[in-house]
């Protein structure tokens, strides 16, 4: 009520989905994706009803990442059929804006121009981000997990307005540099009264794969000391640290590939990468 006195859109929960997590980093490349999509993973293998929604515009990865393409069909109701992948429903911007995204399949070819003028591609990116919060026919889902667009900026808060989210996870590495930023990010879940359920510490440490050596390449000495580094800023923050992700060449590679390290047969049960990422699920 006290939105819609202020002009504001009241927030809507999204249809068939039980629980709405959020994932977010306040800056780009710290591996948000990497981490939604293999935590969405990791709750279906334990049979939870998972579905993963990106709705980075500009750079969505969810489509390389699940190793699928495609313009989703729709369905008598006109909403958007999921793509599904290794037991995952899936929507993207990547499936409905595929100019923006890379459209080639093939590396060689060169990207054909974008001659969409920039007031039309707002306007495409609106009516898609309405789609897609709006209109994807899940099936009843127990969790989805929402990629966000990297930052604290316009889409963000559009979404977290527009949608109930029931709580967010913020990603971060250890470098002081990104945790700044994703204590910005928890400041506007706070605003927007949105549950941060806890903070990843991603490429914690790199495991080298001959000698078993841990090298901690992003933070110095400084991550354990009791004031510094992203376990105390979120006892500072009264978050709950919910666990590291080794740098591991594997990741990468898995991801690049299209198969999640945790769905992905090179890393057993026993391997460290899939562990972490099953251990904070
Ligand atoms: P973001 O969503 O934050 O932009 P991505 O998930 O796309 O970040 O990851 C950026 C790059 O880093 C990708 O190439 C990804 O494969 C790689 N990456 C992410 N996490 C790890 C990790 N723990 N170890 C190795 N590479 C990683």
């Amino acid at each position: 009520q006290f939105l819609r006195r202020r002009g504001l859109p009241e927030k809507r929960k999204i249809r068939d989905v039980n629980k709405v997590i959020a994932v977010s980093s306040a800056k780009g490349g710290v591996g948000k994706s990497t981490i939604a999509v293999n935590l969405a993973l990791a709750l279906a293998r334990r049979g939870i009803r998972t579905g993963i929604l990106d709705t980075d515009i500009f750079g969505p990865s969810i489509p390389t990442l699940l190793n699928l393409s495609g313009e989703p069909r729709l369905d008598e109701n006109n909403c958007l059929v999921p793509l599904t992948n290794y037991g995952l429903k899936s929507m993207s911007m990547g499936y409905l804006l595929p100019t923006l995204d890379n459209p080639s399949s093939d590396p060689s070819e060169p990207p054909p121009m974008d001659t969409t003028p920039i007031s039309w591609r707002g306007l495409m990116v609106t009516k898609a981000m309405h789609q897609l919060l709006h209109s994807v026919s899940w099936g009843h889902l127990d969790v989805l997990i929402m990629d966000l667009p990297p930052g604290t900026g316009d889409v963000q808060l559009t979404i977290n307005q527009e949608i109930v989210v029931d709580g967010a996870i913020i990603v971060s590495t250890p470098q002081d540099i990104a945790l700044r930023d994703a204590v910005r990010g928890f400041g506007m879940f706070q605003k927007m009264d949105i549950p941060v359920l806890g903070m990843v510490r991603n490429m914690a440490f790199f495991a080298c794969p001959h000698c078993g050596m841990q090298t901690r390449i992003f933070c110095h000495s400084h991550d354990d000391s009791p004031d510094q580094g992203v376990v105390a800023q979120c006892r500072r923050l009264g978050i709950e640290f919910l666990g590291d992700i080794p740098l591991d060449a594997r990741v990468c590679e898995d991801a690049d590939r299209g198969v999640p390290t945790v769905v992905s047969e090179e890393s057993d049960d026993s391997s460290a990468r899939r562990n972490a990422f099953l251990q904070i699920a």
